[in-house]
């Protein structure tokens, strides 16, 4: 199957779980040796996604012959694949769960995730005895000025960093393959929800 038609595959299953509403979300995915990537057409319903939705963009985000409008969020992307020369594709979801947990937790700057078993389904975890830290950022429009705090967090706090969350808003993760990336948002949403469970039990 072609990359493009496995990330066609996993926005439809992002779709059915509910993670990709009223047109949000947006993806990406970089074949090997590229620096150019394919990013998600903005403003399309997720359930219609189809793999002539993906238009190329350079390393700065801007469309390489094509009228079309990249997702508003593209600039984030970059950034990832610029700080992960390894990342071939990049997920971003909103969820009602990382938009309610990321708001609520906010002003501790992130989430710490520890002494669960399904942190193995990260790459390169291979016991649940870690503690993985979800830094949160402040939700904004200005996604250049995002994509800035993003690399200087990576750079002084977390050069493993797999995901993170903005406010309200929703979480970007990444991986070395498509299969990869998948199963961290994966991941992140049911550790989020197990977290929740907890706030929710602890009262
Ligand atoms: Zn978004």
């Amino acid at each position: 199957m072609s990359q493009r038609a496995e990330l066609v595959k996993v926005i439809h299953f992002l779709h059915q779980k509910g993670w990709a509403p009223a047109t949000s979300s947006n993806y990406s995915f970089r074949e090997a040796g590229q620096s150019n990537f394919f990013v998600s057409q903005s403003g399309l319903d997720k359930g219609d996604f189809a793999e002539k939705h993906f238009l190329q963009v350079d390393p700065s985000g801007n469309p390489v012959d094509d009228a079309r409008k990249p997702s508003a969020e593209t600039l984030l992307h970059c950034a990832v694949y610029q700080l992960f020369p390894e990342a071939r594709c990049v997920l971003h979801t909103h969820t009602v769960l990382n938009t309610v947990v990321s708001q609520l937790l906010e002003t501790q700057g992130g989430i710490v995730l520890e002494n669960y078993e399904i942190l193995k389904g990260f790459s390169g975890i291979k016991t649940h005895e870690i503690s993985v830290k979800i830094p949160i950022f402040a939700n904004t429009q200005d996604i250049a000025e995002l994509s800035i705090e993003l690399a200087e967090f990576v750079r002084w706090n977390d050069s493993e960093l797999r995901a993170f969350l903005i406010a309200g808003h929703g979480m970007y993760t990444w991986g070395n393959t498509i299969a990869d990336a998948k199963r961290h948002v994966e991941v992140v949403e049911f550790l989020l929800e197990c977290e929740y469970l907890k706030m929710k039990l602890k009262g």
